[in-house]
């Protein structure tokens, strides 16, 4: 009987998870291949087929079978026993908000973002002003759906860092903004710049490609499972363990922005490439969280892919690439361009010292709008304000400001503490390796990467979801989340860079 209900439900979510990853890759060729004229039509066949993926998912005969496991729940393996919690825990989520609700907010959404892009277009907040105000009041309204204990804001968070709340992060956050920016401002002033006039000659694209191509599949990227196609923004998408792709953006006066988008993405692929064959087509097979997804890509671009050692490695191998432009150009000159540090306004441009100050202004931002300490009039002000004390910078125009990204008008809130959240996993995970692994930069040196991967598959692909980000990071590396490693990781790297003291 256990066995039959149990088949069943894994039948169920089989399906569930097919037609999610048919959407999936709809929205895929809608970035990559579509042809513009296209638009409208795909924009009704991803309506249509997310809505029926969730009517069928939040259908009564998914909830009566996990009801009827759960009651078994003492016959399951240990597996089994995992599969239909993490599946309830899902079902319960998704079955909570209204279906008015949820066509509302859909609704809004994408009433939302055509204003915000035309407002972003003009630099002009006050058109997207009462756009916004509404986003707050559905993600409050949403927020008491869903339930939460502490602030409402902790509802929003659960949905992208699962088991991590608003009060945990306050004070690491504090911690991490207030080092930064000292960081930053010691930077700023030291006398020691790297300079890399080198990066001003010519990088044909084809061989950015190229490189590009043979970086990913070096550190273990399986061709026959994925590709890398060109997008306006890069992403990583998977239909299944066996098919996860990436995309990529180059530019023709730097090399380093394309393979760094190759690298996180990559980052992003290996991981969903890890995924337990026994976990395939479930909602196991999946990331614990953003933010874990995230320390992923920021091991591979970061940690890694901007280290001295991996240069040391690499330098001599991207010079068969690009013989005339990197002439006379080796491993440290390439190591201290890729780590150069420029406050700028803008998050997506950022670098490791600034990137997390960008994402602490967003944070405080949107938990006061949630908890009503900030009206949405006053988000420029409060922005503007945060940009200065935060990176000594002025914020011309909104366009450059708070109308920089795109989340908010896709009605996300909650969502930006997981960037930051993936940086300093990152760093955390990097210490307990090097205890395990202390001959990692000998490897990465050589070039080879596979000791790295296979310590991240075992203790964190192959784990699917069955752990929330808060036990994961404390399983993984014996600590709740920190801000520790981080800050020891960047002063190791940039004292000596900088030349400060
Ligand atoms: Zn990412």
């Amino acid at each position: 009987m256990t066995e039959d209900l149990l088949g069943q439900l894994r039948e169920r979510l089989g399906e569930y998870v097919d037609l999610r990853h048919a959407g999936a890759l709809l929205h895929w060729d809608q970035e990559v291949f579509m042809p513009p004229k296209g638009a409208e039509a795909r924009g009704r066949q991803l309506a249509t087929l997310s809505g029926l993926a969730h009517r069928f998912f939040t259908a009564p005969e998914t909830g009566d079978l996990l009801k009827a496991l759960e009651d078994r729940r003492d016959s399951l393996d240990p597996d089994a026993a995992k599969l239909v919690e993490v599946a309830s825990y899902d079902y319960d989520r998704a079955t909570r908000l209204p279906e008015a609700f949820v066509r509302e907010f859909a609704e809004e959404q994408s009433k939302a973002y055509h204003v915000w892009v035309k407002a972003r277009k003009e630099s002009d907040f006050r058109q997207f002003e009462p756009n916004l105000a509404r986003i707050v009041e559905l993600n409050r309204r949403k927020a008491d759906y869903m339930g939460y204990e502490g602030t409402p804001y902790n509802a929003l968070l659960e949905d992208y860092e699962r088991g991590v709340t608003a009060e945990t992060i306050a004070p690491i956050f504090e911690t991490l903004a207030r080092e930064q920016r000292d960081l930053v401002q010691r930077i700023t002033n030291a006398s020691q710049r790297p300079r890399a006039p080198w990066l001003k000659r010519d990088w044909s694209e084809d061989a950015q490609w190229a490189f590009s191509i043979r970086i990913l599949e070096d550190i273990g990227y399986d061709m026959e499972a994925g590709r890398q196609d060109r997008s306006v923004h890069p992403f990583t998408t998977a239909f299944d363990v066996n098919d996860v792709r990436v995309t990529t953006r180059l530019a023709k006066d730097d090399p380093f922005s394309g393979l760094m988008g190759s690298l996180h993405e990559g980052g992003h692929a290996l991981y969903e490439q890890g995924y337990s064959a026994k976990d395939w087509r479930t909602p196991l097979a999946g990331p614990v969280s953003l933010g874990i997804h995230e320390s992923q890509s920021r091991m591979w671009e970061n940690c890694v892919g901007r280290s001295l050692p991996f240069w040391e490695r690499y330098a001599p191998v991207m010079r068969e690439y690009f013989p005339e432009a990197l002439e006379g150009v080796g491993a440290e000159q390439i190591y201290a361009a890729v780590n150069t540090v420029e406050p700028s306004l803008i998050r997506v441009e950022a670098d490791e010292c600034t990137y997390n100050l960008h994402i602490i202004l967003r944070f405080e931002i949107e938990r006061a709008l949630i908890e009503g300490e900030l009206a949405v009039a006053d988000v420029p002000a409060a922005w503007n304000g945060k940009v200065s004390d935060f990176l000594g910078l002025e914020t011309p125009d909104d366009a450059r400001g708070c109308l920089q990204d795109i989340h908010w008008s896709h009605g996300a809130m909650g969502y930006f503490p997981t960037y930051a959240l993936g940086n300093l996993y990152a760093a955390q995970i990097l210490e307990r390796i090097l205890e395990e692994l202390p001959g990692l930069w000998d490897h990465v040196r050589a070039g080879e990467f596979q000791p790295l991967l296979q310590w991240l598959r075992a203790r964190i692909h192959q784990q699917g979801r069955r752990y929330t980000a808060a036990e994961m990071i404390a399983e993984v590396t014996g600590k709740p989340p920190e801000s520790g490693p981080f800050l020891r990781y960047l002063a190791e790297k940039y004292t000596p860079l900088y030349g400060l003291r």
